[in-house]
């Protein structure tokens, strides 16, 4: 068996939702299991819904629900079979119904807890999932709809719940009796207590959900499908011209995800790597390409870096005091502080009297700094971006952090920290700076490719060194 799932832009139309249906009746012979995100951009759109509910804009969420609706109504309707057409209407119906008789509910109360924020975003995958298990069957398979909620069982930490594993590998174990050789559709992201009520794994948790499944079914593979050739050597959105990792071990991947790498939720791996599952990531528009493996072991590689992750706005505080000379506590006393206000801490440089972190979660920081203040002066630098090196050579291969200095020559590196796990080198430096970081490694690094690893990527344009 194994687990194929598509990503929002997978689904997004009827076209998108069509070719998702050539790429599983191709590979049927696999007995896959789907998990599909919510269509496009409907998570965000649903959340829009609830915070105009909650200031009480009644035309505008009321509008908003039409427009979901209508949108739903109109790419379905191209992929569900004739015969369907009338279960399908009342399928949307229902879920409207119900949807809006929650949104109205929340208008009344003017406050949105955790615990209908995932009732409400839920809606999302509820629908894909029916939808596309719909339009399995236009498309000559058999599919069984499964209500994600009755499988993926998790704490009550509402949005970003969870997993309880022991309960959730025991209903999973079951599925496939369940659906008798039909392709099960399910949603991703979406979750119930084990006394029923909704909950959600947090933002982008599709892949999370592919990956509990994964490793419930013990599935030979786990696919990620989505709307990119794979992981590449460097971030898309900060430099094109990237190249394809054909291969990469479970810990470099996982390394990127936590730094910031979009195309994998970062807790997808866990599973993967308890039960020695490969991940793939696959682009739904290009079936054909390889894409990228995610593997147990490590992958003997020539070049010493895999790939160049980044993450964008992020805060440093620098955190000095000299009356803590000497004496100790220093550390602990700081991270008391991020700690009572619940707030994590990315990267940590410290000397005798001074040490620099990094945050992307500024909710209290105001809180934490006046904390600080009275103990240490504090100052904090926004607009800053940490870039990370990932490969699992980096700690064999003498003199990668000369290399790194001598490539961003004139750039002003603020923060290094040679990660604890030993395969990655990050640095913090100015946002304004981080394409010329990023553009300036890649050549560094990458101008000779290892070609049992990585894939030349398409020459790059002229803008790359704009
Ligand atoms: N639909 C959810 C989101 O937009 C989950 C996902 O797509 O992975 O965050
Ligand atoms: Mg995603």
């Amino acid at each position: 068996m194994i687990v194929m799932k598509f990503g929002g832009t997978s689904v997004e139309s009827a076209a998108a939702i069509e070719r998702v249906a050539g790429i599983v009746k191709a590979r049927l012979a696999y007995a896959p299991v789907v998990v599909v995100s919510a269509m496009g951009k409907t998570t965000n759109k649903l959340l829009a819904i609830a915070s105009a509910a909650i200031q009480g804009d009644r035309h505008e969420y009321i509008r908003q629900i039409y427009d979901l609706r209508d949108f739903h109504s109109r790419e379905s309707r191209q992929v569900v079979p004739l015969a369907e057409r009338a279960a399908l209407d009342r399928m949307l119906d229902e879920h409207f119904q119900e949807l809006t008789e929650l949104v109205k509910g929340l208008a009344v109360l003017g406050e949105l807890t955790p615990r209908s924020i995932d009732a409400i975003s839920s809606y999302g995958e509820r629908l894909s999932s029916r939808i596309v298990s719909l339009a399995f069957e236009h498309y000559g398979m058999k599919s069984a709809h499964i209500d994600a909620r009755q499988f993926i069982i998790t704490d009550a930490r509402h949005t970003q719940a969870a997993p309880q594993y022991a309960a959730t590998y025991a209903r999973l174990a079951a599925l496939a009796k369940r659906t008798a050789g039909a392709v099960p559709v399910m949603g991703g992201f979406i979750a119930s207590t084990e006394n029923g009520a909704t909950t959600t794994l947090g933002r982008g948790g599709s892949d999370f959900t592919a990956a509990i499944v994964g490793a419930g079914i013990g599935a030979d593979e786990i696919q990620i499908w989505t709307d990119v050739d794979g992981m590449l050597t460097a971030d898309p959105t900060i430099m094109p011209g990237g190249h394809r990792v054909k291969t990469i071990s479970f810990a470099e991947a996982a390394e990127l995800a936590y730094f910031g790498a979009k195309v994998l939720h970062p807790a997808t791996l866990v599973p993967a790597m308890e039960k020695n599952i490969p991940v793939l990531i696959l682009n739904s528009r290009r079936p054909d390409t390889p894409g990228t493996r995610i593997v147990p072991e490590s992958v003997a590689c020539g070049n010493v870096v895999k790939s160049i992750a980044c993450k964008r706005q992020i805060f440093v505080l620098n955190i000095h005091s000299t009356r803590m000379l000497m004496a100790h506590g220093f550390l602990r006393r700081i991270f008391e502080v991020f700690d009572r206000f619940e707030t994590p801490v990315d990267m940590v440089a410290t000397s005798e009297v001074s040490v620099s972190l990094t945050i992307d979660n500024t909710r209290r920081l105001e809180e934490i700094v006046s904390e600080l203040r009275q103990f240490a002066e504090v100052d904090s630098e926004r607009d800053q971006a940490i870039v990370c090196l990932v490969g699992d050579n980096i700690r064999y291969t003498p003199g990668v952090a000369k290399r790194v200095f001598g490539a961003l020559n004139g750039i002003n590196i603020r923060m290094i920290s040679q990660g604890a796990s030993l395969l990655n080198l990050s640095f913090v430096v100015a946002e304004k700076d981080i394409r010329r970081t990023v553009e300036a490694l890649h050549e560094e690094f990458f101008a000779e490719l290892d070609p049992a690893v990585f894939d030349r990527g398409v020459p790059a344009g002229p803008a790359v060194h704009a």
